[in-house]
């Protein structure tokens, strides 16, 4: 084996989740571990969410970059316990998610049932209201800002 499990893992921090360009796979916590098995590179990753038809696309970049690095012996396994949940974000994730117009996930589950109006992330305002419970996926809602009077999309909690 050429390359180490770190040398891969930073090779994988260029696949850019397909839904939210700014951020990577690895910070996401998309990718939960790396390791070499009998010559073997198994990767192992979690779905965001168990509707998001993008990790067919994560897969398949994660084999078009190692393949293009000339690392073929690659197995990608999905795991789905324990559950992937946004509150993997880190603040720097969060903060890039909101640099992008997203408004980041809240810290937890039980503030997002809570809250209901979003925090605008143009201009912090709250006077927000829900437009649509699914944006353009549905880990996403869509709200509109009364104040700065932009649509945005929030991430949600899961
Ligand atoms: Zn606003």
């Amino acid at each position: 084996m050429n390359q180490s499990e770190e040398e891969i893992l930073r090779l994988l921090e260029n696949v850019f989740d397909p839904e939210i360009p700014v951020l990577n796979i690895v910070e996401m916590g998309i990718v939960r571990s790396v390791n070499i098995v009998q010559n073997e590179y198994r990767i192992e990753i979690t779905p965001t969410y168990s509707g998001c038809p993008a990790m067919h696309t994560i897969e398949k970049d994660i084999l078009d970059l190692l393949n293009s690095h000339g690392i073929k012996n690659v197995k990608i396994k999905r795991i789905y316990s324990p559950a992937w949940t946004t509150d993997c974000f880190s603040e720097s994730t969060k903060t890039k998610l909101k640099e992008y117009g997203i408004a980041p996930p809240v810290i937890n589950i039980k503030e997002e049932f809570l809250k209901i109006n979003r925090t605008c992330p143009f201009c912090d305002s709250d006077k927000t209201k829900t437009i649509s419970e699914f944006g353009s996926t549905s880990c996403k809602s869509l709200h509109y800002c009364d104040d700065c009077r932009q649509p945005f999309e929030y991430f949600k909690c899961i």
